[in-house]
This record gives structure tokens, C-alpha cells and sequence, in this order.
């Protein structure tokens, strides 16, 4: 049996145009859906995306050019975010973090 988990994250809604709450489902290791819990308008992903985050060249893209993923993630979030694998998304996140932080330590 699959884990079903689900996380919130602040992610930029389309649809209010700000960044709301969003809760992330995955099943296991896959995001299910996105759900922006202002508008409550719900993203679910396609077949073709749960299978592209499995894939080598997602995982390399992640890995080598976060800067592209971060302006992908800036551009259409909830899309960019519900193609990515779980662990991926958490690891993006809590190094983007980490950099806030260390930045605001210089400031
Ligand atoms: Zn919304």
C-alpha cells in the first residue's frame, strides 16, 4: 500500500496572483495533486508528468541547473512543483531555504 502524505507549501497561485498555502499529496514518492487552499482550485498532475519525474534527465535538470528549475518554479510553480518527485521537492526547498537564510544572516 502506497503512503499518502501530504505537505503545505507557499506556492504563487495563478488564480489569486499572490502566493497562498498549497497542500501537496503524494502517494509514496509521486505528487498526486496541488491544491491552493485560498481558491481551492486543485492541480492534478498527468500521467506524462508523474512519468517525467522518474526520469534521468528531470533528476539531472534538478541537480545541475537549479537556477533553471528555480525560475521554472517562479513561472508556474504549481506545474513545475506536481512534475517533480517528493524527495526532489523537498531536498529544492530546504536548500532554497537554507540560502534565505544564510542570506539574511548577511544582511
Ligand atoms: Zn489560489
Amino acid at each position: 500500500m502506497m503512503d499518502i502524505t501530504k505537505v503545505n507549501m507557499d506556492l504563487f497561485c495563478e488564480k489569486c496572483n499572490e502566493d497562498t498555502i498549497h497542500v501537496i499529496t503524494y502517494a509514496g514518492q509521486k505528487v498526486i495533486k496541488a491544491y491552493c487552499t485560498k481558491c481551492h482550485k486543485e492541480f492534478h498532475t498527468n500521467k506524462d508528468a508523474a512519468l517525467a519525474a522518474y526520469t534521468d534527465e528531470v533528476i539531472n535538470r534538478i541537480k545541475t541547473k537549479p537556477r533553471r528549475v528555480k525560475a521554472e518554479l517562479q513561472s508556474h510553480p504549481v506545474k513545475s512543483v506536481i512534475s517533480m518527485p517528493a524527495r526532489l521537492i523537498t531536498k529544492f526547498f530546504r536548500i532554497e531555504k537554507e540560502y534565505k537564510n544564510i542570506k539574511k544572516e548577511l544582511e
